[in-house]
Order: structure tokens, then sequence, then C-alpha cells
């Protein structure tokens, strides 16, 4: 049921009026402002529900009309019959009161062509249904332009149609004119405050944005970043529930942040956006779900999820929340390097005040013992154990430990973890030691320890040592933590090969390279210090007996090994406290600490015996001995040798092979 004449094809060009862009408008001014608001031809298209809507509202306002006899009907010029009042039957509902193409129009088709009031009596159709019915319409014209766009029509049995009935319909029209402009107002109006509306929303989102955005670039540290987002997003939608997904090594002690598990189903949107970082929406019964990627410069670090009970976001918020999932990525990133940055002078700090401690002191046990303190200390740990590789003994020997069942301890390069560090020249990071190894390890078994840091202590691609951390909580040491031991690993294997090689100079220097006893000046040194702190000590000076002629008649080699072999006897005759040295040529001397004369004597003597029966060929050897007092008036090395000497020199005297007191 539709007519050709009036049907058009125009655009909308309403020009929406927006508060926000006309700020002038006030409260006073806006219903004049309405006034002038017009419908125009263009909006025809447009206009069947608001003609509806006035023709409803003229229909609950119009019961003191003086109905006429037949259905009034409101109709678009294009042929919609849009409302029919009073369809009492079937048949009149489908009344074509518009007349039919090529058939013949009724009063209402020729009333919008006229512009006027019409009446058509019912001979006048030539539809065969309207044969009984005369018809009256009265077009309705735009309150300013005049322009007809709608038109109310009557039909009335045959015959009845009077004047005044179109006066009527007329009264009618002007009403329903009314009730249509006062719909289309209140369309106006309602699209204004749904303007209002959304654009106060935005302003809201736009604020919330820029006050997140602030406060991201205010913190620095990755923490608060996170816990910003999630508090604003829970400020804004207080019905979603938000959780906060990282790809990163990261534990946050914020509950809703978690690792993202890319193996779990549930995480299956998170994975794709988090995959091609772009947001992700999800929905299914009373539920609406959607993923942000936290996107930085460098990369995604996690995915934002958002869980609805409906669909709650339209296209304004999920632009906002891209854009806040954006400042957050980056404010993520940010307060990362920041940190990363910390981690690194940190680390650096460390590494160079442990490294000038390590160096500062070249005694191994000393250096040994500094580190172990400071590695339980960096790492918060509860037990540590550094091990040097004996290389000839082919064993882990443990240098420091603070774990005192361990001190001491030699382990063989297949043993526990140093001997898997010997075979792999690989640091170890064990989260559980109760669950995940084969390997037995003393350390991890007499402590109770479930998380272990080792690192192989590297010298030239060569294990010259191993350096254990222990705690007895499982899950304790990062990664972080564990690239840091390789770092401050390396600077310790420097500083133990320093250390040793240091003390393997120090042992060449002080000890005498034929015999193995140490260098005269070594002895010399040794006993001034004692001079200063003792208060007593004697010397033996040993001479061999007509050495010349051995080396006469055996060689030089064999006096070499002679002198060999007095020097063991006379090193396993004494203390470890006593010191023995080579005087000189085949002069020996030996310093006894606090000794009594008897006491050395009885020394010197035992010396003698045995060089006697041992030596191969035989010898034999003169002694003289000489000591010092505290109370003597002149104490020092130089006369305590020239005493020992002068003795000497007389036991030469009464025939050899004889020890002689100074
Ligand atoms: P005396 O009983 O008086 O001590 O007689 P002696 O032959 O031992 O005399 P003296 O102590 O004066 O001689 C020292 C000799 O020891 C001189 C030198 O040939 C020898 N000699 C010194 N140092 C070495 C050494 O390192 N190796 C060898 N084979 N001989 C040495
Ligand atoms: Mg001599
Ligand atoms: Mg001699």
């Amino acid at each position: 049921m539709s007519g050709t004449v009036y049907k058009r094809n125009v655009q909308q060009h309403h020009e929406t009026p927006n508060v926000t862009e006309n700020p002038s408008l006030t409260r006073q001014q806006l219903p004049q402002w309405l006034q002038k608001q017009e419908l125009t031809e263009a909006d025809l298209p447009y206009i069947h529900d608001l003609l509806a809507s006035g023709f409803a509202k003229w229909l609950e306002e119009a019961e003191g009309f003086p109905w006429l006899g037949g259905p009034i009907a409101l109709l678009h010029p294009d042929g919609t019959n849009v409302n029919t009042s009073q369809p009492s039957e079937e048949s009149e509902a489908e009344l074509p009161f518009w007349g039919e193409t090529g058939i013949g129009p009724t009063a209402a088709s020729r009333a919008l062509d006229t512009c006027r009031p019409t009446l058509m009596r019912a001979e006048e159709h030539r539809i065969a249904k309207l044969k009984e019915y005369d018809s009256i319409a009265v077009p309705i014209f735009a309150r300013t332009t005049g322009f007809p766009y709608a038109v109310v029509a009557c039909l009335l049995p045959a015959g009845t149609a009077q004047a005044g009935d179109l006066k009527l319909l007329q009264a009618a029209a002007l009403h329903i004119r009314s009730c249509i402009y006062r719909s289309f107002e209140n369309l106006f109006v309602g699209g204004l405050l749904r303007e209002r509306k959304l654009s106060n929303k935005e302003e809201v989102r736009r604020n919330t944005l820029f006050g997140v955005m602030r406060r991201l670039n205010d913190h620095i540290d990755v923490e608060s970043v996170l816990s910003e987002v999630l508090d604003s997003l829970e400020q804004l939608y207080p019905v979603c529930k938000a959780d906060l997904f990282l790809s990163q090594d990261y534990s946050s002690p914020n509950e809703k942040v978690r690792p993202l598990a890319f193996h779990l189903n549930e995480m299956e949107l998170c994975k794709a956006a988090f995959l091609d970082g772009k947001i992700r929406e999800e929905f299914s019964v009373g539920r609406h779900r959607a993923a942000l990627p936290l996107s930085g410069k460098q990369g995604v670090y996690g995915v934002l999820r958002l869980d609805m009970p409906e669909k709650q976001l339209d296209e304004a918020d999920i632009s906002f929340l891209t854009m806040l999932a954006g400042a957050a990525g980056a404010a993520f990133e940010k307060a990362k390097l920041h940190e990363q940055a910390n981690v690194l002078v940190g680390e650096l700090r460390l590494i160079n005040e442990l490294t000038q401690r390590l160096n500062s002191s070249l005694k191994l046990s000393e250096t040994m013992q500094f580190a172990s303190a400071e590695l339980l200390a960096i790492f918060k740990s509860d037990f540590c154990c550094i091990l040097q590789f004996d290389t000839g003994l082919q064993q882990f020997m443990v240098m420091s430990s603070n774990v005192a069942e361990m001190i001491g301890e030699t382990y063989s390069k297949d043993y526990g973890f140093c001997g898997v560090m010997w075979s792999t020249q690989e640091p170890i990071i064990l989260s559980d030691y109760c669950s995940a190894t084969p390997v037995q390890s003393k350390l991890m078994d007499v402590t109770d320890s479930r998380s272990l840091l080792a690192s192989p202590l590297l010298l030239n691609g060569e294990v010259i040592g191993a350096v254990m951390i222990a705690k007895r909580e499982s899950n304790f040491f990062s990664y972080d933590n564990y690239k840091l031991l390789q770092v401050l690993s390396a600077h310790l294997g420097l500083a133990i090969s320093n250390a040793t090689l240091h003390a393997e100079v120090r042992r060449m220097v002080i000890t005498d390279n034929l015999t193995g006893l140490y260098a005269r000046h070594y002895l010399n040194e040794r006993i001034g210090r004692k001079q200063l702190k003792d208060s007593s000590g004697s010397l033996i000076v040993v001479d061999i007996d007509h050495f010349k002629k051995i080396n006469d008649t055996y060689g030089h080699q064999v006096g070499d090994d002679i002198l060999i072999q007095v020097s063991q006897i006379i090193r396993t005759s004494i203390r470890d406290s006593d010191i023995a040295a080579r005087w000189g040529g085949e002069e020996l001397a030996i310093y006894l600490p606090l000794l009594s004369l008897e006491q050395t004597e009885r020394v010197a003597e035992r010396i003698r015996q045995r060089v006697e029966s041992e030596t191969n060929p035989k010898v034999t050897v003169s002694c003289g001995i000489s000591e010092w007092r505290l109370q003597d008036e002149r104490v020092s090395v130089e006369m305590l040798f020239y005493k020992a000497d002068m003795a000497l020199y007389e036991a030469k005297h009464h025939g050899r092979n004889c020890i002689v007191v100074g």
C-alpha cells in the first residue's frame, strides 16, 4: 500500500543540536530554539515513527472529539498509513485511504496534491472497496514553511459526508499537528539529553585517562603502575572484574596480577590478544570478556582482562580502554627499564666493591671468608660454601662456609652439584632439592635446604672452584639472581686465582729451591719478628762434615742429594712451629721458639744421630747451638747466629759429628 508520487529519495541532513558545541544556549532559550526546528522534505524518509507517535498522542488526548462516522488515518506522503483510529473491523484497517496507483486517488492523495482539504464522494472513487465510502482528507503542513508532510484522512459511509465533517477533520488535523510537533520536540530534547549524557561520559573518560596517564608517568616502580591501572578500571567500571596477566618473570604481591599461562584453555582470549597485540572480545550468554594487550615500544608485556556480566562496553569505551592499556604498557615498560637500570647500577656497584675488597687482600682464606659473607648478604640466603678445585688431588676442597659440617671437607670431582658443574662448566639454579633432582648434595642435606644457586669458578676455561648458595625455602632464587651469581663468580674466580698465584710466588720467594726449606732471608725475618713478641728462643746451625769430600768423591749431584736427605731429616725432627732454613751452602739452621737449651740440645742430638744412621752415602753433621733471652743485653738475629756459629766452629774442632752449646 504505497503511493509513488511522494516517495522521495533524500538524504538526512538533520542538524543535531549539540549543547557542548553551542554553549550559548541557555535553559530559557531552548524552547524558542526548538520552535525554530522544522521538518523539511529531506526528513520525510525518517518521520514515520514520529508521525505515528504524534497520532497516538492525539488519540490519547482526543477524548472529547466528536467522532466522525468512520475511521481516521494519518498518512505519510509516501502513502504509508502510519496509524488508524478505531480499526473496529479487519476490513476497515485495510481500507485503501490513499487510493491505488493506476486505479485512482482518494481525498488523501488529492488533498496532498492540491494542499487543500478535500472531499470525494463514493461515486468518484475508482477502487471497488471504496465504492461504499465518501472520503475526506486534510493535509498537515510544516509550521514555518507550509510544506505538507502528512495527510489526515477519514472514510465515511457513502453519501454521509458533509462540509461540517471536513471542518471537524481540519480541527483534528491541527490538533494532530501539534501532537506531532510535541513528539518532534521531545525527540529533539531526548536526543539532546542523550548527547549531553554521552558527552558527560566522554568527559569522565577523558579526565580519567588524563589522570591515569599523569599518575602512570609519576610512577617509576612497576608495582604502582600495575595497581594504578587496576584501581582506575575498578573505579570506572565497577561491574567489571579486572585481571592482569603478565608474560614476564615478575611476581607481584597484588593478587589480581598473575602470570600469563598460555597452556590454560581459559587463557585463549588473552593469548590471542597478546600474540597479535590487539584488543579481543568474546561474548557468551550473560558474559562479555575483553582482553587488552599491554604493549610498550619493545613488545607486549601482558594482557588486561575485563570480565563483565553482559555487554557493557560501547565503542567509545573500547577506544578508551585501548588507550588506557597502551598508556599502561608504556608506563610498565618505562618502570621495568628503570628497575632494570637500577638493578644494573646496583650490580655494578656491588661488583666494584666486591672486586676491590677481594683484591685488597691477597690472602686466600681472608678473601674467601669475605666473599662468603658478601654472597650470603647479596642473595639473602641461609648458607654458602666456596670450594677450590685441587688439580693435583683432582678434588674439590671447601675453602669457606658458614656450615660447620662443610669446613675442611673434600669431594671427588664426580660428587654432587660440584661434580655436575665440573663436567658441564654451567651454573645451576634449583627450585626444589626435595623433588627435582637425583643429585646428592651434602650441603643441601645437612642444612635441610631446598633452593640452590651454584656456579663454577672458571679460569681460562678450566674449573678452578665452585660457589654454592642455599636457602631453606623452595623456589627462592630468581633468574636475575642466577645471572648475578654468574657475573660475581667470574670475579670470584679471578680473585681466587690471583690470591693463589700470589701465595705461590710468595712461597717461591721464601723457599729454598733445592732443599724445600725456608730461605735465609725468611728465617732472619721470622726470628726478628719472634724476638719482638717472645721471651726466648734457640737456634741450631747444622753443617755437614767434610762435605767437600762428598762432592769430590761422588760428584755434585750426590752432594745435592745428601743436602736434600739431611734437610728431610731436619724437617721431620722438628715441631710445626720450628722454622728450618738453608742458611747457605751446606749449612742449615733451625730456629726453635721458646725452647730451652736442654730441649734444643735433644733436638740437635736426634738430628745428628739420624743423619749418621739414615744418610746414604753416609755423612755426619756438626751442630752449634745458641739461645736468646729477653733479659740478655744484646738481643739480635746477628748475635744469635754469631754465637751458634762460634759453637759450630768449636764442634768442628772437637772432631766433628757432635754438638756444642754456645
Ligand atoms: P767441614 O767439615 O770443615 O765443614 O768440611 P767441609 O768440606 O764441609 O768444608 P766447608 O764447609 O768449608 O765446605 C763447603 C763445601 O760445600 C764447599 C762446596 O763445594 C760445598 N757446597 C756448598 N754448597 C753446595 C751445594 O749446594 N751442593 C753441593 N753439592 N755442594 C755444595
Ligand atoms: Mg760449611
Ligand atoms: Mg762442612
